[in-house]
């Protein structure tokens, strides 16, 4: 099998699941317990909780761990919502977020708050610009995704995140990373450079276990908690934490260098490259170069089904995406698609790979290969 829908879920890196199963098997001990089981899957907890820190270089105190990125997005916009000042009714992002920050955005408009949702240019970029007209006295919030899962623009979340400051410096900076941490450096240290509040992660998608994810929250952030009965995670999460998943998470991030992302972006390029030769006229959606994700190729074939050219890879071993996976069940074109200004047809005719540190050139050439002979039968 040739798996190239990296940006769906990753393959678990064998060091994690070892990670992760002598966890579960020598520190099952609940970390809020106060006698000799608990305290030592606390310290594992802790040290889980120190390398995620250090990797963005926050403090430990300012990572809290979730279920993943859909519950992290959902405490950031939520969270900072319901802990707002009741004459503060307003939230800011984007047409291009993960149906996760739109899904939370649209339950908070049902609830009596007003969304700004901003449009994106042609290549998915947001401009530090429009954040800036868009904020107001009310604004609680801003929520921009860092890279698309779709397309692969990589926001300027430093820019855009002084534009909001700037305009207010009380108005909360949030950011979806799920899918740049561990390929497009982040780094929360000073706060002047990178003036953002809460950043979302989630492990499964950088070779980590699904169920597994953490919200950074910069010190002082108000914060209403979501899932209510105990004081973990610093009190802003409630539940007994998922020990093993975590250990894994922080395994998985240790295990990320960033010459994984340079042979990425090797692969990728040279993917591009043999298939501009191999089929003509198909069309990339998204930047190129060092403001696109590191492992994203998103393409139109122009005139072709999607849907069927997935199947047709699927039939020879290779896996990817239409569009995204989130859509995968709907035949709505995708959204993000939509917000950079394709048509439905080409939304329809467009297909995803999303490579890792797994694939090879040989799997890009067979994919290429494959994808040459799928449209001259199609066309
Ligand atoms: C996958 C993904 C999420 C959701 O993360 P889960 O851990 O699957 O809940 C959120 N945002 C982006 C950009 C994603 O790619």
């Amino acid at each position: 099998m040739i798996y190239l829908d990296n940006a769906a879920t990753t393959q678990p890196d064998p060091a994690v699941l070892e990670s992760m199963q002598k966890a579960q098997q020598d520190v099952w001990g609940n970390p809020s317990s106060m006698h000799t089981a608990g305290k030592q899957a606390k310290q594992f907890l802790e040290h889980a909780r120190a390398l995620l820190a250090e990797r963005i270089a926050a403090r430990p105190a300012e990572i809290v761990f979730t279920s993943g990125g859909s519950e992290s997005n959902a405490l950031a916009i939520i969270g900072a919502a319901r802990a707002a000042p009741s004459a503060k009714k307003h939230i800011v992002t984007t047409k291009a977020e993960h149906p996760s920050v739109l899904e939370a955005c649209a339950q908070l408009e049902k609830e009596g708050f007003a969304v700004t949702y901003l449009s994106v240019d042609e290549n998915g970029f947001v401009s530090a610009k429009d954040v800036g007209k868009a904020v107001t006295d009310e604004t609680i919030l801003v929520s921009i995704i860092h890279g698309n899962n779709e397309i692969g623009t990589i926001n300027d979340i430093a820019a855009l995140a002084n534009a909001c400051k700037m305009r207010k410096e009380n108005i909360l900076f949030h950011s979806d990373c799920v899918q740049s941490f561990c390929k497009v450096p982040i780094t929360v240290a000073n706060a002047a450079v990178m003036p953002v509040d809460l950043l979302t992660f989630s492990a499964h998608k950088l070779h980590g276990p699904k169920g597994a994810g953490a919200l950074y929250v910069r010190q002082g952030t108000r914060l209403a908690k979501q899932v209510f009965g105990g004081h973990q995670e610093h009190d802003r999460r409630a539940g007994t934490e998922n020990v093993a998943s975590i250990i894994g998470f922080a395994k998985a991030v240790s295990l990320n260098a960033d010459a994984d992302a340079d042979k990425m972006k090797k692969l990728r390029d040279s993917f591009l490259m043999l298939l501009n030769k191999a089929v003509p006229n198909v069309r990339i959606n998204g930047p190129a170069g060092d403001s696109r994700l590191c492992n994203n190729v998103s393409l139109v074939f122009p005139g072709l089904s999607g849907e069927i050219m997935l199947q047709e890879l699927d039939r020879r071993g290779i896996c990817c995406s239409a569009g995204s996976a989130c859509t995968a069940q709907s035949l709505e074109p995708s959204h993000v698609l939509r917000a950079i200004g394709l048509s439905d047809e080409d939304a329809r005719a467009t297909l995803r790979f999303s490579l890792s540190r797994y694939s090879t050139e040989e799997e890009i050439w067979e994919t290429v290969s494959a994808l040459k002979e799928i449209v001259e039968k199609l066309d």
